[in-house]
């Protein structure tokens, strides 16, 4: 078997990289952790799409390239080694639209799929709420049937990009009397119908990237119901696999991983280079070990979706691993800066720009978000391996 990649992805691969430097040439943006989620910028979402980097493994009769997920990936671990801001079209382009694949009419394919790959749909996750998390079935936002539309009322939390999206992927109950999988349905819902409002939440670093959403007595067409109604648990189990295994799982911080090195390598200590020092380098090399395998596992769940198959449990494999790589990286980099790891962006002092701390607390949120790190090891457990639950 040949691991390496083809000369197309490899010209691919330098594409995106020329992009990449040009922009930051032209001083458009600069490199952030957390880009992928937090770093709006729709400008930059609309360049992208220019070049045809959305919707890269969508049929071409919506607009898409027909490409590999292996090829999306490529573009996506460009992206985030770059630390660019690309959270407008993050969400659709990786599980909205191949949702809406899947699920959609053919009214609703030719309406979203060119505008989520022109750069201008916005979609946020509406699934977590205050009292359903790891339970996700146990979700109390309900969608009543009229004659003419849904009426929804309740609380979505945790929304990434809420005060950005226009539209959001919304799961509700439509039958409370069902089990209470077997009661949800999924909506693809505009953010400007009246009686929904958005409330920032304020993180642990201070962002404000994540929002409270309510829908009171929200009147939602028929036509935004994606797939069979009660049918959304089934559709969010493989959306999450597509949510759990890309590389911003592994690289949401590469920004700050690339200073560390540098920083390793040109502060001296005692006339040496830190890195030369057997604990900074035993500490370097189990990073890189880490990171490098971490690849192999996103490149294998995008191998495994190019064979058309939700990649479940190497998902939830890549996503505890990558996690655990991000957390390590975040701690690494505060036990060698030291004191000046805590300090942030504003401060000169600060070695790597702000980049640590800002990683060390939001990488505790890492292994919630996207399914926690226990609930993904009983999947892996009880699906990928057999073992009683
Ligand atoms: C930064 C961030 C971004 C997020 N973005 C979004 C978003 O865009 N959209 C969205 O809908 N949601 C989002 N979420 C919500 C996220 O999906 C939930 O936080 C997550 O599913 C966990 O749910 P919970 O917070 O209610 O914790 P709980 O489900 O209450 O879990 C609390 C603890 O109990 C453990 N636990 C729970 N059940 C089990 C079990 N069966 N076995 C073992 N341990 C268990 C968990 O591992 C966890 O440690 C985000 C969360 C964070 C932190």
């Amino acid at each position: 078997m040949d691991f390496a990649f083809t000369s197309e992805q490899e010209e691919l691969r330098s594409e995106v990289r020329s992009f990449l430097e040009q922009e930051l040439a032209e001083g458009r943006w600069q490199p952030e952790c957390d880009a992928w989620i937090q770093g709006f910028d729709p400008g930059f979402t609309k360049r992208v799409a220019e070049r045809g980097w959305i919707g890269l493994t969508w049929p071409r009769q919506y607009g898409g390239r027909e490409r590999s997920f292996v090829d999306r990936l490529i573009v996506t671990e460009e992206m985030l080694r770059y630390g660019a801001p690309a959270a407008c079209h993050w969400f659709a382009d990786r599980q909205i639209g191949g949702s809406i694949l899947r699920y959609g009419t053919e009214e609703q394919r030719e309406e979203y799929l060119p505008l989520i790959i022109r750069g201008e749909m916005y979609v946020g996750l509406g699934m977590s709420e205050t009292e359903a998390g790891s339970d996700l079935a146990s979700l109390m936002t309900k969608a009543e049937e009229q004659d003419n539309c849904f009426l929804i009322s309740g609380q979505k939390t945790w929304t990434s990009g809420g005060s950005y999206i226009n539209y959001i992927d919304l799961f509700a109950r439509t039958d409370p009397d069902a089990p209470k999988h077997k009661g949800i349905t999924e909506f693809l819902v505009p953010m400007d119908l009246p009686g929904i409002s958005r409330v920032p939440m304020v993180d642990i670093t201070g962002t404000e990237a994540w929002n409270d959403i309510f829908f009171d007595n929200v009147r939602v067409p028929k036509k935004c119901v994606i797939g069979e109604r009660n049918k959304g648990f089934y559709h969010v189990v493989e959306e999450l696999a597509y949510e759990r295994g890309g590389m911003e799982r592994l690289m949401g911080n590469y920004p700050l991983y690339a200073r560390l090195k540098r920083f390793v390598a040109e502060t001296k200590k005692d006339g040496r280079p830190l890195i030369e020092e057997p604990r900074v380098r035993t500490l370097m090399a189990e990073l890189e070990v880490e990171f490098e395998t971490g690849r192999l596992l996103m490149y294998k769940a995008a191998a495994v979706m190019d064979e058309r198959r939700p990649p479940t449990i190497e998902a939830a494999t890549s996503k505890v691993y990558g996690t655990s790589f991000e957390q390590r990286l975040a701690n690494t980099a505060m036990e060698l800066l030291g004191p000046y790891g805590g300090l942030t962006a504003s401060s000169p002092l600060a070695a790597t720009g702000g980049l640590a701390v800002h990683s060390y607390l939001a990488s505790k949120g890492y292994s919630l978000q996207a399914g926690s790190s226990e609930v993904l090891k009983n999947i892996i457990a009880t699906r990928g391996l057999g073992l009683p639950s």
